[in-house]
């Protein structure tokens, strides 16, 4: 409804995972995915562009490259993720490394935040996230309504 201020979309069952890591988090990515490799095989995944070859390269899963991050890969995400195209982000960031990129990964959390898309930055919560009943099942969750918020700033700015 135009009229109200959240919509309600649906996360679907067969999930869009988007999978990224920074260099020193690499191979704690790669691991995870090998020791969870039989339920990531269920979805449909993509990551940036190192993160994606290597991931594809030593687990054998089939994952979509975007660009490499520090080249617009991460912006690629966030778009998808405005698009509707991303159920579910695991994003190993390194908190102890500068990045040449910074300004997009802040971009990223960012929009996972507003379009409430779950996002794990660590191993641990990445664990809970795959253990949770949820990945077998849709869910629904209340997303700000973009066309009533574009349709009231056009009428009151
Ligand atoms: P990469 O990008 O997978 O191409 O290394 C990840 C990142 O640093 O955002």
């Amino acid at each position: 409804m135009l009229q109200d201020e959240y919509v309600t979309l649906t996360l679907k069952k067969k999930k869009n995972i988007a999978l990224i890591a920074h260099d020193n988090k690499k191979q704690t990515l790669i691991e995870w995915c090998r020791q969870h490799k039989a339920i990531l095989e269920n979805h449909i995944l993509c990551g940036t562009g190192t993160t994606a070859r290597m991931i594809t390269d030593q687990t054998g899963l089939s994952v979509k490259g975007y660009n490499s991050g520090p080249l617009g890969g991460d912006q690629q995400i966030g778009a998808k993720i405005v698009e509707g195209g991303i159920d579910l982000v695991i994003f190993f960031s390194d908190p102890l490394t500068a990045q040449p990129h910074d300004p997009d990964v802040k971009a990223l959390l960012r929009i996972a935040q507003v379009y409430d898309i779950p996002m794990a930055c660590s191993r641990s919560a990445a664990d809970f996230i795959i253990s949770s009943p949820l990945m077998e099942s849709t869910y629904e969750h209340q997303v700000i309504n973009f066309n009533k918020n574009i349709s009231d700033r056009a009428k009151t700015l």
